[in-house]
Formats: C-alpha cells, structure tokens, sequence
C-alpha cells in the first residue's frame, strides 16, 4: 500500500514525485511508455525558466529525474494497464501483472502526437514518416522534407529540420499559420522553408520508404504529387486517458477535468497534472506547475483521510 502512486514520468509527474518525496511520502512512480514524455523528443528547450542559455529537453528530464530521486521516489518501469478507482485504496494493475494499492493517485499521463489517419501513414511509420523531428531529424541530410502542420511544434519542427534537408515544405490546411508570432518570424525568414497553403497530405507515396506526398489543394481541390523522402507529422497531440475512460470525468476532448484552481478529479484523492488535464497551455513549466499543485493537493488529502 502506497501514500501517493504518480502515473508518468513528464515534467508534471517528475515534480509530483520531488514534492511527495520530499513531504516523505516515498512516492512511487510509473515510467510509462514513452518515459519522460514530450520533453524526450524535443530539442533545446528556450522557455524553461532558469536556464538562460537553454537546456536540452532530455536532459532537463533528465535532471527532474535525478532530483526527485535524491529524495525517495522509487521508480518503476513499465506500464498501467488497468485501474480500479471505484473505492480507496485504488488498485493498480502493473503489465498485467503486479497489482498496486494508491491512497491517492496522481495522474500525469500526459497526451500523443496526432496522426493524419492515412494509411500509408502507418504504412511507412518509421520508414520516412516521423512525429519526432529530434529524433529522426538526423536521417534527412541532404534532403528533400515536408512538415505537417500549423502550429508551433510545426514550425519549430519546420525550423530545426533545416539544419539537416536541403529544403522543409511547411504544408498548412489553411492560409495563416497558428504558431506565435516569434516562431512565424523565424520561419518567413528562413530560406529553406517553403510554404504549402490551404493544403492537405492526401496520400504518402512511396512502397518501402517515402518517396513523396500528394497534396490536394482545399480551394481548388487539385492534386499535385511532390517528391521528398520525409514527412512529418506535427499536428496536436490526445490526452493518454484511455485507461481512466468510464471512471473519471473527462472533456469531450478525453482531456480529464480537474476542479478550477486545484488538481482535484472527480473523485477524491484522484488527481491530474500536466497535459492530461491541459489542453489549453501545454507547456513544460506548466506541467511541472501543476505537478506541484497535484503533489500538495495529495499531501493535504492524506492529512485529512489519514
Ligand atoms: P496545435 O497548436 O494544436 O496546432 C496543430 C496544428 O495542426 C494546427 O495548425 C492545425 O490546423 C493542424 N492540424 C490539426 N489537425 C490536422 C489535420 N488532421 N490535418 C492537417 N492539419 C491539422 O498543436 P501544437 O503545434 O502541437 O502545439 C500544442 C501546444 O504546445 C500549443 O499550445 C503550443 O503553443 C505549444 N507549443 C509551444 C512551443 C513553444 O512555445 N516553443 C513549441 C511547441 C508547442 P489549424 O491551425 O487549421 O487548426
């Protein structure tokens, strides 16, 4: 039986852990299956106060990681694949196999890239297809790319791609791109990005690897096939909470819903933190701000329902 089991390990669970650990509550967290969230597939990280000269996602993960250690957290690889939280104590099922007894639960499970449905999509996944740009970035030197998408990942995805392909189509649905104002600057500037207006991947061309995208044009509803050797797909993410789905009041969205001002669920001594409650601002140091906030909230409730 555990005070306080954290479900993630992003910024939001990484600080839930710092702060339980640290009110001695030996908190246990779950990895997850994709362990450190979206900050692991991420470059440098510009925003995250503190680090005037930047910090590389991974490595602030990395960091998060080693200071919630230094005080307690005890760490579990692997993944929850079922959860009872009808009655306290919750049960939590590890892989299938172990069970895991929370007095309070900590949700952190953040959200996924968004995929376009093709499927040559899925097809050539991994083969030319990316929602990682750090990750696979590295394998288009010298190429000819295309990036999804209108929003501040693309285009920050957009921008750090140029420094490997010779060329970065930025395909857009519409005719004015989402992302801030700093990043559109950048972008407008930068010679190797091309812009794709009003647009859309109809197809992924390509058997074994890619060797294209076909793009319908949404006002004239013209195709157009354009040769290139990557696309990827930059376009919003879904909250990981298909685990908690029947159980715990979510948006239509699948975005878990906390009371305002605090990380609270539905259901008591249940809380939420970071992307998976947050559709809205999605930052790091948000997460890690309510990772806090859900880490205090769950200190509080085992003080009154010792
Ligand atoms: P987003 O802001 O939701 O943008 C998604 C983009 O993809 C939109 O331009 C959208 O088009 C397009 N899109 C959605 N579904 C599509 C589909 N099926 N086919 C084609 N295009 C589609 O997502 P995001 O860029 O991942 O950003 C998420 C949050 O993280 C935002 O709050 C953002 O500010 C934040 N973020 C911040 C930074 C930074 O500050 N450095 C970096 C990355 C992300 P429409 O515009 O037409 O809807």
């Amino acid at each position: 039986m555990h005070n306080v089991v954290i479900i993630g390990s992003g910024p939001a669970g990484l600080t839930a852990a710092l702060y339980t650990a640290r009110a001695n509550l030996s908190p246990i967290l779950i990895d997850g299956s994709e362990p450190g969230g979206q900050l692991t597939l991420t470059t440098e990280v510009e925003n995250y106060p503190g680090f005037p000269k930047g910090i590389l996602g991974p490595q602030l993960i990395q960091d998060m990681r080693a200071q919630a250690e230094r005080f307690g957290t005890t760490f579990r690889s692997g993944h929850i694949t079922q959860v009872d939280l009808a009655k306290r104590p919750f049960q939590l099922i590890l892989d299938g196999e172990d069970t895991i007894e929370a007095m309070t639960l900590i949700i952190s499970t953040g959200a996924s890239a968004n995929l376009l449905g093709l499927p040559s999509e899925t097809r050539l996944m991994g083969h030319g297809v990316s929602t990682c740009a750090t990750c696979d970035g590295f394998f288009f030197r010298g190429k000819e790319i295309a990036v999804v998408g209108g929003g501040d990942s693309a285009v920050e995805e957009a921008m750090f791609l140029t420094k490997f392909a010779t060329n970065v189509t930025l395909v857009h649905r519409r005719d004015a791109l989402r992302a801030s104002k700093i990043l559109q600057d950048r972008a407008f500037k930068n010679e190797k990005v091309t812009f794709r207006w009003n647009s859309v991947v109809e197809e992924i061309l390509g058997d074994d690897v890619v060797t294209g995208i076909r793009l319908r044009d949404v006002k004239t509803n013209e195709t157009h096939d354009l040769p290139l050797a990557g696309v990827f797909v930059a376009i919003g993410h879904t909250p990981n909470t298909d685990l908690f789905k029947g159980q715990i009041d979510m948006d239509g969205n699948g975005y878990i819903l906390t009371k305002p001002g605090s990380t609270a669920t539905n259901i008591a001594g249940v809380f939420a933190a970071g992307d998976v409650q947050d559709s809205h601002y999605r930052q790091a140091v948000t997460a890690a701000g309510t990772g806090c906030m859900a880490a205090l909230d769950a200190e509080r409730f085992l003080e009154s329902n010792p």
